[in-house]
């Protein structure tokens, strides 16, 4: 393989994804059969979608809904739209939901679908029909008890309430349980908009206190500033970590000192972006990645630390709000440092445990308050670190392979109980 082949395998989500699952199995000595299963996905779905443009022309547009598992109950996962989106892709996003779903022992298996197109240049028209249009399609493969979409890279409360009243009116009844990160006033849950980056604070705390680390001597870099990345640092910010750096893809923010987040994320939702604020300094995000700090939180897209930019980072503990921002290779470079990584399929957890609440909450009709949200999010979050730690201290390999290793034994556990049906 040349150098660029390789390096093309390393950017390949899926070929990351089953490239720790390889090592987790192996490590857990899983029987070949039970391998064979959950190393694909069970079912993977393919639409094309035409929608009616602004200009009055027809646009096509593919979408995709891959289920990775049911073993443990309907799969789950959010819907990304962007231009990056492929099939490897949105294959890799399933499988780390069914582990995630695994890690917090939340009884859900794992999907994720996309759709390849740029949000950016398209009116909020032409997304809502593009938005029906996919949801449509999909009518038989999703459902409460089948599949339950949610939120995910450029798509928000209202794209959720877009899919909740199309699979509504196809169902001639409101079925809000069909999607999770609903608007509040339609079944969404208080704490869910917060809850992947409040996910993200409990997980720092832990590392802090498993470190003998105070938050107010804590500083922090986050890659990122949109649901999970600016939740995250404002959290943060106001728990009394020092937020030092924020990246986002055109750039980013520095100051040694601090950065008042609460009065960035104001600036943001002024002016539409972070560049110009006053209380800070222009900074490239790739250097920000490899900048002076503690805690460095990725929490955009996949391959930001790669074999590339490894060998460079100085945090001593990375904590992954975003899905797969590190490469296998990196890994193994991370580890040689003795980085502490918190994986993806731990750290960023927390969105997908709040679903899970608005789910059993559409199901019963009757909604928590904010604080019961957060303590029992709180609550799983603490026993989850504590269950990667524990298995990756016990069989000595990286938390990432540890919190694999939990997973794939939840599941692997279940469809050996369940039995395969013939
Ligand atoms: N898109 C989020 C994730 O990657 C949330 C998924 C969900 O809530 O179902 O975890």
């Amino acid at each position: 393989m040349t150098t660029a082949e390789q390096f093309d395998k390393e950017l390949n989500p899926w070929e990351q994804q089953a490239a720790r699952f390889d090592t987790a199995t192996t490590k857990l000595k899983l029987d070949e059969g039970l391998i064979s299963v959950l190393r694909v996905p069970a079912r993977e779905v393919t639409v094309n979608i035409p929608v009616s443009m602004d200009t009055g022309k027809i646009r096509m547009f593919t979408g995709y809904r891959v289920q990775h598992s049911f073993a443990r109950g309907p799969a789950k996962g959010g819907v990304r739209f962007s231009p990056e989106v492929s099939l490897d892709e949105v294959r890799a996003l399933a499988a780390w939901m069914t582990w995630k779903c695994a890690v917090v022992n939340i009884p859900f298996g794992g999907a994720k679908g996309g759709i390849i197109c740029d949000p950016k240049t398209m009116s909020m028209g032409e997304l809502e029909r593009m938005t029906r249009r996919y949801t449509a399609e999909l009518m038989e493969f999703i459902g409460p008890e089948k599949d339950v979409p949610a939120p995910d890279v450029n798509t928000n409360e209202q794209t959720m309430a877009w899919m909740m009243d199309t699979y509504s009116m196809h169902m001639r009844m409101t079925v809000n349980a069909v999607v999770t990160g609903k608007p509040l006033n339609m079944g969404g849950s208080r704490g869910r908009r917060e809850a992947t980056g409040r996910g993200v604070m409990i997980t720092a705390d832990q590392c802090l206190k498993k470190f003998n680390m105070s938050r107010e001597s804590t500083r922090v870099i986050v890659q990122g500033f949109g649901n999970v990345g600016s939740n995250a640092a404002q959290l943060m910010h106001q728990a009394g970590y020092k937020v030092i750096g924020i990246g986002e893809w055109d750039g980013g923010l520095h100051n040694v000192n601090g950065i008042d987040i609460n009065a960035l994320v104001d600036y943001k939702a002024h002016n539409g972006s972070i560049h110009g604020f006053p209380g800070a300094e222009k900074a490239a995000t790739a250097d920000l990645m490899i900048a002076d700090c503690d805690v460095l939180i990725p929490a955009a897209t996949e391959n930001v630390i790669t074999t590339k930019n490894a060998e460079k980072v100085k945090a001593r503990i990375i904590v992954e709000g975003a899905n797969g921002p590190t490469t296998s290779g990196a890994d193994e470079i991370l580890n040689d440092k003795k980085v502490f990584v918190m994986p993806d399929i731990l750290a960023n957890a927390g969105g997908v445990t709040v679903s899970y609440f608005e789910w059993v909450q559409d199901r019963q009709g009757y909604f928590w308050k904010e604080s019961v949200v957060n303590e029992q999010l709180e609550h799983i979050m603490v026993s989850s670190f504590e269950d990667v730690v524990n298995m990756s201290e016990q069989h000595n390999v990286p938390n990432r392979i540890g919190a694999y290793m939990l997973a794939i034994d939840r599941v692997a556990y279940t469809i050996r109980q369940r039995g395969i049906y013939a």
